[in-house]
């Protein structure tokens, strides 16, 4: 599926997912010219460099560069539990849904969690879960995971008050935090909290290159030195040790000194989107809740299943997924202007007075 303007038909707003931004020329520029060396035997300078450049800004000790976010996430959370132990997280967690039961099918990891509104951390109800210590009786919880910005909970900034509370909570009984920082990118534009702030909260994080960022590939595991050394074994046994490839990490470096307060930008159309749709249609989407460049609408309150809304909107060049019955998703990123923005806002809603017109016929 391609997007784009050409000239005299309506621009195709692909907004499926921010995975689908392609390099810009300056990044293929930098990929094109960078230093490499066989990665496997630390020797590739650019690779080095990206993590040290991470770790740098999470305020963490070390950093291992990673094929995908999922590789990244399941590493980190091996680097906490083994099999037969648990982690804990809200329903909705990508390391739930998204990821295939890897916990389960690489770690023997088990999972429990909790029903949570839009993916908001829920300190209370996630020490109330938790079984620091099960013996031999229950299941012990190894680690909690938040997700922030929250994927499916709709681009959901987590607090920061809040997840250096889990943190001091869990910390105190020996569990463990991880942090799936996919889009942690996201939540400091939107909040302007520092990324070390964020890191702070955490014992693992992983970060994705490849979302807003919009680099081809890539992730980052930052942790501290010990357990880096541990997820470097752990990523060549899951046949993710790679080569030159300083050629895909130099994306990362580009898109980090150049397409990071960018970011900025998809909110800003985002919000803009959410606002017009939130004010025709309340039952659909509360704007004041739309924090960064993910918009989930509740289409179902308009009438419509969310596979049929993505259907149709699809067919008028607005492209986006559905997340469940009656929720579809629209995430905003770097190949979407304004053009397209104003697109995607006439066609979302148009798609919803129709239905609401044939409710009230
Ligand atoms: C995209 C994403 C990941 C990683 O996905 P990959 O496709 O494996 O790179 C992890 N967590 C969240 C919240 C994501 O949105």
């Amino acid at each position: 599926m391609s997007s784009g303007t050409t000239p005299g038909t309506a621009p195709v707003a692909d907004l499926r997912s921010d995975t689908l931004t392609r390099p810009t020329r300056g990044m293929r520029e930098a990929m094109v010219s960078a230093d490499v060396g066989d990665d496997v035997y630390g020797e590739d300078p650019t690779v080095a460099a990206l993590e040290a450049r991470v770790a740098e800004l999470l305020g963490h000790e070390a950093a291992l560069f990673m094929p995908t976010g999922s590789m990244a996430n399941q590493i980190g959370l091996r680097l906490h539990a083994g099999p037969g132990q648990e982690i804990i997280t809200d329903h909705l967690a990508h390391v739930l849904r998204a990821e295939l039961g890897a916990a389960a099918a690489y770690s023997g990891i088990t999972t429990r969690s909790w029903v949570a509104d839009r993916g908001r951390i829920d300190v209370d109800t996630a020490l109330q879960v938790m079984v620091p210590d099960g013996g031999a009786y229950q299941v012990g919880t190894a680690c909690v995971v938040v997700e922030n910005t929250h994927n499916f909970g709709g681009g959901t900034v987590q607090p920061l008050d809040e997840m250096q509370r889990l943190r001091q909570e869990t910390a105190s009984v020996g569990v463990g935090v991880h942090l799936d920082g996919a889009r942690l990118w996201n939540a400091h534009v939107a909040t302007g909290v520092p990324l070390a702030d964020y890191g702070s909260c955490a014992d693992t994080v992983s970060v994705c290159l490849s979302k807003g960022l919009g680099a081809p590939v890539g992730s980052v595991l930052v942790a501290d030195t010990d357990r880096i050394a541990r997820a470097r074994v752990l990523r060549k046994r899951m046949g993710g040790g790679m080569r030159q490839v300083g050629l895909l990490a130099a994306a990362g470096r580009y898109a980090l000194e150049h397409q990071l307060d960018r970011l900025a930008e998809d909110h800003a159309r985002t919000a803009a989107v959410a606002a017009a749709v939130g004010e025709a249609f309340p039952g659909v989407v509360d704007a004041a809740r739309v924090e960064t460049n993910i918009l989930v609408l509740d289409v179902g309150a308009a009438g419509w299943p969310a596979a049929e809304f993505v259907a149709a909107v699809g067919d008028r060049g607005v492209h986006g997924y559905p997340t469940d019955a009656r929720h579809a998703r629209f995430v905003w990123h770097l190949d979407i202007d304004d053009a397209m923005t104003r697109h995607a806002q006439e066609t979302l809603l148009a798609a919803l007075d129709e239905r609401a017109a044939g409710r009230a016929s």
